[in-house]
């Protein structure tokens, strides 16, 4: 029997659990042990209930995620089916199934440009270290096994294996269990609100590409295999690069012939308004890494989509790929994913972003809280934003460190209802992109509260 957590435990059991055996990810767990995790038990729409009753509008689709919003039947009647006829295959060993090959085209449909052929794997970390592995290996069959130095961008996020943290530009993650994978090479991030100074938007764009020419010369041109981002950049606090820098990056890859990978795990499948944030961004890409969006995170599903020049040069080297994980291809992760790319279309939730709600949301955001004394600045784009909170407005001074502003925040928007994500100081949302107006309202209000309470809670400990 299938455990009922609400009806059979109570959350003090639950949290006693947690506390006992469970190790978290990205968490101080000593720290949040001795004040128990919140416990969630049920989600509907855009909406959660924790196993206290409380409902919360989930203002970062659990985490950038589940973008056609929690309790599609849909999803569920599609895993049961599969897990029915053919719960688990492999692709490794000369066979093959209909959930896989169907997917494989249908995101093959859905990729800008001639990204025509799909690798799978479990989860964004697996893709992102599939990329790795996959560009380098590209370069050695084409007889250019030098090209294996990776470029990305300080304040990235690649994922948490060995792969994606050393690719990511996270220092803390650098910083524990390393050492870090060799010749990856990070370049300063487009953060234009935080690091440009004086410089408008055009100029700073043009000089944090140049920053990648510049590292391309200093490392040798024939030695860089790709250069890797996120079109615009989540984990690192949403920032929207200036309108000019992919454009400059590209040209600049293009000079020096070098692989554009996007990073699109979260910019993917509509979040930016469009299936990919490529498209939104005006980058063609010669690989794409994605997966949340991909199954609305219902079941753990990631994939590398990789241009025809790429993949055509490894099926024409006589040689195994010897590189795949158990769950590459899984056929129920797939099933789901199917459908929820059918429902996305069947929804028309992609010009729904590009066209109605994200333009809503992102005027309904600054109209409510652009005014703000703790607000500083907002960008974003579709239904992604991020806002720096700061201590003066008009010289952009932010907050100490110590005054943790950020974490002041999101306390108090989860005790009220709301969550949404501090990455420092900068307050992060990206609901599911099923949200209606009235919601995006009420997520607004619900935000301008809890910047109330957090001016309040500042001002107190200052
Ligand atoms: N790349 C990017 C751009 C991401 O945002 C993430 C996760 N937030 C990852 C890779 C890693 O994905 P996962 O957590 O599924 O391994």
């Amino acid at each position: 029997m299938p455990i009922q957590q609400e009806s059979m435990f109570t959350t003090r059991d639950i949290q006693a659990t947690d506390a006992a055996h469970h190790l978290h990810p990205f968490t101080n767990t000593g720290a949040l042990n001795a004040k128990g995790a919140r416990v969630i038990s049920k989600g509907e729409g855009v909406w959660l209930w924790d196993t206290e009753g409380n409902k919360i509008l989930d203002g970062m689709a659990g985490l950038w995620c589940v973008n056609m919003g929690y309790g599609r039947q849909e999803l569920v009647d599609a895993a049961a089916q599969q897990m029915q006829q053919l719960p688990y295959y492999n692709t490794f060993f000369q066979t093959t199934h209909a959930p896989a090959t169907a997917l494989a085209q249908e995101i093959a449909s859905v990729t800008p440009g001639d990204l025509n052929r799909i690798f799978f794997a479990g989860s964004g970390s697996e893709a992102v270290d599939t990329m790795i592995r996959l560009v380098r290996h590209y370069w050695s069959v084409v007889g250019k096994p030098y090209r294996n130095i990776i470029i990305s961008r300080e304040n990235g996020y690649h994922g948490s294996t060995i792969g994606g943290a050393s690719l990511g530009g996270m220092k803390g993650m650098h910083a524990q269990g390393g050492p870090m994978v060799p010749n990856i090479e990070h370049i300063r991030q487009p953060y234009w609100y935080g690091e440009a100074g004086d410089m408008n938007e055009e100029a700073f764009g043009k000089a944090c590409a140049q920053a990648l020419e510049d590292r391309i010369l200093q490392v040798g041109p024939d030695n860089v295999a790709a250069f890797v981002g996120e079109p615009v950049q989540g984990a690192g606090g949403v920032i929207v690069p200036p309108a000019n820098y992919w454009r400059e990056i590209q040209a600049i890859c293009r000079k020096y012939g070098i692989l554009l990978v996007a990073d699109e795990v979260i910019c993917g499948f509509g979040r930016t308004g469009s299936w990919f944030g490529s498209q939104t961004l005006g980058i063609e890409p010669d690989l794409i890494t994605m997966a949340k969006g991909l199954s609305s995170g219902y079941l753990p599903i990631a994939a590398v989509a990789m241009s025809d020049r790429v993949a055509d040069a490894l099926i024409a080297h006589d040689e195994d790929f010897n590189h795949g994980f158990t769950y590459s291809g899984h056929p129920t992760a797939a099933a789901v994913a199917l459908e929820n790319i059918r429902l996305m279309k069947a929804e028309n939730i992609v010009d729904y972003v590009g066209t109605d709600i994200g333009p809503y949301f992102q005027q309904q955001l600054r109209a409510t809280l652009a005014e703000h004394p703790l607000v500083g600045h907002i960008e974003g784009v579709g239904l992604m934003a991020g806002m720096a909170l700061v201590q003066d407005k008009a010289s952009r001074t932010p907050f100490p460190e110590d005054a943790n502003a950020g974490l002041v925040c999101r306390d108090h928007c989860f005790e009220n209802g709301l969550i949404m994500r501090a990455v420092g100081d900068r307050m992060v949302l990206a609901p599911p992109l099923v949200i209606s107006r009235s919601e995006v309202d009420e997520l607004c209000e619900k935000a301008r509260h809890c910047f109330d309470l957090t001016l309040a809670s500042l001002k107190q400990s200052e």
